[in-house]
């Protein structure tokens, strides 16, 4: 549409291009077929951010499995760190199941380490962990996902599948906004900010 505005003109860098997701997307699902081809398993989304990766993700997996969707938050007003709040937990059982959750990005670790705990708690057989990106140097608490897509370094960001305040996420492509879009402009959001992404 003529003069409708376009999402990539807020995008000051590329950090992760549609080639090199397409590349990590083919490198993780030949790792978790070869891990978990032939185990039936669950795979546990974390909404919102991981929406598109999981859509790609599956779509390179050729063999059974079982896909469901949590909504959790680690952070936020109502929320410490160490504490999760389930937004939406999933509609089925895990016990004696193999899980593989899917996350967009890892952070501080908390939310999966959280997450792990509570699906081992219910009874998985397994429980594997799968993120998309992976910000080591902001980790709070020790954990390292079993699978990890690409390693990024400590920028707030946004596209295929993360926000900045609701907006972004269909972005094709991981970038990082143009400064005078953030509310505070001279700072980059920190995800620890719940305002700043409405994601855990
Ligand atoms: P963690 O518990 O590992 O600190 O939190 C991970 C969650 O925080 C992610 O699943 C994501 O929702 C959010 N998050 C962490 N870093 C970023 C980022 O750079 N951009 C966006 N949009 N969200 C992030
Ligand atoms: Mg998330």
């Amino acid at each position: 549409m003529d003069g409708a505005p376009s999402l990539r003109d807020d995008i000051s860098d590329v950090i992760v291009s549609e080639q090199q997701l397409d590349e990590a997307l083919n490198r993780l699902a030949a790792s978790i077929t070869a891990d978990l081809g032939e185990c039936r398993p669950l795979l546990v989304g974390v909404l919102t951010g991981a929406f598109m990766f999981m859509a790609d993700l599956v779509r390179r997996l050729d063999f059974p499995l079982q896909i469901e969707f949590i909504c959790a938050r680690s952070y936020g007003e109502d929320t410490q760190a160490g504490e999760l709040t389930m937004v939406m937990d999933l509609s089925c059982e895990v016990a004696g199941r193999h899980v593989l959750i899917v996350d967009d990005i890892l952070d501080s670790g908390h939310t999966l380490a959280l997450l792990v705990r509570i699906l081992q708690q219910r009874g998985a057989a397994s429980v594997r962990t799968c993120c998309l990106l992976d910000k080591p140097a902001r980790r709070a608490v020790e954990f390292e996902a079993d699978y990890v897509g690409v390693r990024i370094p400590d920028r707030f960001v946004v596209g295929y599948g993360l926000d900045y305040a609701h907006h972004h996420r269909n972005l094709p492509f991981v970038g990082v906004l143009r400064p005078e879009l953030y509310r505070d402009q001279h700072q980059e959001p920190s995800p620890r900010h719940e305002v700043r992404s409405s994601d855990a």
